[in-house]
């Protein structure tokens, strides 16, 4: 599927976490509708080949391998950023982590050590990057956040942990900035997405059986696409969203509606 009408034409985006899943996803949405893309992540080699596809479709694409719970790298991602380009009308907040590898059955069991990573990548990596690229765009007096944040920030489940509580802070994170900074014409929203298949969800999407269950559990009754992301990430990007800021967007088949989150 593809949106034909909506234009990024001459706009900088700086995507992080594009070299996979829904951060590539929303880059490549981003290039067709005509904008240079900069890509941010940990992965180099994902980040070319990301790239490669974006300048396939004649548009500019930068790599810089980042770190965006370091401020020195996020630092180092703008300059290099607005060397290239000379601004940044766009940042998307796709870099993430779904835990820190560590499995406690309860929250309170788990070490400082699995606590600051998720919470340094999941959350202070979008505040890092919000914060470094919102100084460009209150210059410029134009600009728009989004972060891919996830109904995780919503929702208690019994195996829940710290993600859910980074993504609960990335949630209002967006509703702090977009207040702050409407006033330098910078909207800022987040994306809820549910269960979508990427690299992150692998262990659930490669299982024929566990895929069942969750399409039996999921309303409309398949797991999501990163195209499924992508799509609303270029509506709100672009002027048709204009008049939308501080929103909170589920993109999840009706899966936050379940009555009994029972995972
Ligand atoms: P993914 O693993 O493909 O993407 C995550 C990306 O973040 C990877 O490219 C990874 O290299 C990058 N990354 C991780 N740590 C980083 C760091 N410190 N600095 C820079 N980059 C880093 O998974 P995805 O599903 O595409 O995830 C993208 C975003 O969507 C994440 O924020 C995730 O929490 C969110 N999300 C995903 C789902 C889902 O079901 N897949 C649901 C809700 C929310």
């Amino acid at each position: 599927m593809e949106i034909k009408d909506i234009s990024l034409e001459a706009q900088t985006a700086v995507v992080t976490g594009g070299g996979s899943g829904i951060g590539k996803a929303i880059a490549l949405e981003f290039a067709r509708a005509g904008a240079n893309v900069a890509l941010a992540g940990r992965r180099l080699s994902l980040l070319q080949e990301t790239a490669r596809e974006i300048k396939a479709l004649g548009r500019s694409a930068l790599c810089v391998s980042t770190d965006v719970s370091q401020k020195e790298s996020v630092d180092n991602l703008v300059q290099n950023v607005i060397n290239e380009f000379g601004t940044i009308d766009i940042l998307v907040n796709a870099a993430g982590v779904v835990g820190s590898g560590e499995k406690k059955s309860l929250l309170v069991k788990i070490s400082e050590e699995a606590w600051d990573k998720v919470i340094d990548i999941d959350l202070k990596g979008c505040f890092l990057c919000a914060a470094a690229a919102s100084q460009v765009m209150i210059e410029h007096k134009r600009g728009n956040i989004i972060n891919i944040s996830s109904i995780a920030g919503f929702i208690t489940w019994d195996t829940g942990g710290v993600y859910n509580i980074a993504k609960a802070g990335v949630n209002m994170l967006t509703r702090l900035l977009a207040r702050q900074l409407a006033r330098y014409n910078i909207r800022v929203n987040a994306i809820n997405p549910g269960m979508i298949k990427t690299p992150m969800t692998e262990p659930v999407w490669s299982n024929a059986e566990m895929t069942q269950r969750w399409n039996d559990f999921i309303p409309l009754g398949h797991l999501g696409e990163p195209g499924d992301i992508s799509r609303v990430a270029l509506f709100l990007a672009s002027d048709t969203g204009r008049h939308i800021t501080g929103h909170m967007l589920v993109v999840d088949g009706g899966q936050i509606l379940q009555d009994k989150y029972g995972l």
